[in-house]
């Protein structure tokens, strides 16, 4: 398994996040990739390697050139808002709901962040962009690899990408590494690409980025919107539209979940990926299903996470692996890693 590591991670680096009504320190912080970098020595699961630089026309493939833009230079005009700024972490004001008009920019910074963003959990900050760009060169190159022929890629880096759409962020989430990847390997030749995203949130950025293609099918397992983030969208009503239906899946569990219903789930969505017959495999991989997760009210044990690497590989199809979720920093890396090498020795 190639590992491609983003060595700027750190560089996104928030202080603290709204978190059910509170100011609360970042659960999305640099020492959980740090914590998976150090099992991946500790067990030698292959190479790890640093990206290449890809060019910004390679982001434009999923993101919007508007939005690229808004992100490069978020930090500058949120620090040109007022100097004092710079020891602070930037965050929307405003967002435009229902009623509001979306179709002029605010020129007041923090009410523009809101045209570009849904939740006020994400904070943007000096390194965020560096951080993001270069996670996203990690995942193009992952995708290059796959087509070359590499069986299995595993892309570390933060910060996460699945709540990022098109033209948003949110949800921990700036750029989307998973839609990056499936994208890129169509580019290079694949007809089809499936993306699993086993993150405990629903993926509603890489949904809504593929809901209305045939050529990309979309499964999420994850919890019950109707309890948990993001709220807004992963139902299981929710088919695809137009050339897109029937190629978006949801599965969402509700709380207190055990690893016998996760499973079942997972074969469930392994079922339909076999039908659609895909060129290669995504996985937004996000162990936020713990039992011991702050943010989880799953039940996965860490030995679960062994079964479902090697599920993944009776696919039979080159896997690109990316990280999303997962909380609880002590046992993250083993959690990971139990994937990685489940899928590893299945092969
Ligand atoms: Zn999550």
């Amino acid at each position: 398994m190639l590992t491609f590591y983003n060595e700027l991670h750190a560089q996104h680096r928030g202080k603290h996040e709204m978190f059910r009504g509170e100011l609360v320190p970042c659960f999305e912080k640099p020492e959980r990739a740090d914590s998976v970098l150090a099992e991946l020595g500790r067990r030698g699961l292959g190479r790890i390697v640093t990206p290449h630089g890809v060019p910004l026309m390679s982001l434009e493939r999923i993101h919007t050139p508007r939005y690229l833009h808004f992100l490069r230079s978020a930090w500058n005009e949120w620090v040109a808002l007022d100097p004092a700024n710079a020891k602070k972490d930037a965050f929307p004001s405003v967002w435009p709901v229902r009623t509001l008009r979306d179709d002029i920019e605010p020129e007041n910074f923090s009410a523009r962040m809101g045209l570009y963003s849904m939740d006020s959990g994400t904070p943007l900050t000096a390194g965020t962009w560096t951080a993001a760009k270069t996670g996203a060169d990690c995942a193009v190159n992952a995708a290059h690899a796959l087509r070359l022929g590499e069986r299995g890629a595993f892309v570390l880096s933060r910060p996460p990408g699945h709540h990022a759409g098109a033209d948003f962020f949110g949800g921990y989430c700036f750029l989307n590494n998973a839609a990056l990847a499936a994208q890129h390997m169509l580019d290079d030749g694949a007809r089809k690409v499936a993306i699993i995203d086993i993150d405990y949130h629903h993926g509603n950025g890489t949904q809504s980025i593929f809901y209305h293609r045939d050529d990309v099918l979309f499964i999420s397992i994850h919890a019950d919107p109707r309890f948990e983030y993001p709220f807004y969208l992963g139902h299981a009503d929710e088919r695809g539209e137009g050339a897109g239906h029937g190629y978006n899946l949801n599965l969402p569990l509700p709380a207190g979940s055990s690893t016998q219903a996760w499973m079942a789930a997972l074969e469930t969505a392994c079922i339909r990926i076999g039908s659609f017959a895909p060129d290669a495999l995504v996985v937004s991989l996000g162990v936020d299903t713990f039992a011991g997760d702050p943010l989880s009210r799953f039940k996965l044990q860490s030995a679960d996470y062994l079964k479902i690497g090697e599920r993944l590989a009776w696919l039979g199809k080159p896997t690109a692996f990316i990280f999303e979720g997962g909380y609880a920093v002590k046992e993250l890396g083993v959690n990971v890693v139990n994937v990685l090498e489940g899928y590893e020795t299945a092969l």
